[in-house]
């Protein structure tokens, strides 16, 4: 799993799943006031996410965030793209890509206990300009939910 997979896999962690009641765990690289810290303290303990010999989570200091710019890189080379991003931009952008190049994506999307997934199959089902031309104002990404 490259990098970036794996860092695309962290944020859908850190969006669909409940921050765990026990998050004690330290890890000495991540601050316990990271917005991901619970869920990453979780993977972890789960063995989802192997931690470095001496502890540290050592997370992907240069990690690539998705623009129009790199969308060929990141995603061009898929048959499907999974999308647990937290905002309506990357959304749009991811959208936008897959739509011209017909590949197929699934947005997914949840805060705190509900969440929703519309599958998006170029030429054969909607897409999520046409259920919103543009980007809905005054969203909000899942990181900035309190619940
Ligand atoms: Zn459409």
């Amino acid at each position: 799993m490259g990098r970036s997979r794996v860092l695309l896999a962290l944020a859908a962690l850190a969006c669909f799943l409940p921050a765990p009641a026990s998050a004690a765990t330290t890890i000495p690289d991540v601050s316990s006031s990271f917005w991901a810290h619970s869920q990453i303290a979780w993977a972890t303990s789960q063995g989802w996410v192997p931690l470095r010999a001496n502890g540290t989570f050592a997370p992907k200091r240069d990690a690539t965030r998705l623009n129009a710019a790199n969308a060929l890189e990141l995603i061009g080379g898929y048959d499907v793209v999974l999308d647990g991003s937290d905002n309506f931009e990357t959304r749009y952008l991811i959208n936008d890509f897959a739509v011209s190049r017909g590949i197929p994506w699934i947005y997914g999307a949840a805060v705190a206990a509900y969440g929703l997934t519309m599958p998006v199959i170029p030429g054969r089902t909607a897409c999520l300009r046409c259920v919103s031309r543009s980007v809905p104002q005054g969203s909000r990404p899942c990181a900035s939910a309190r619940w």
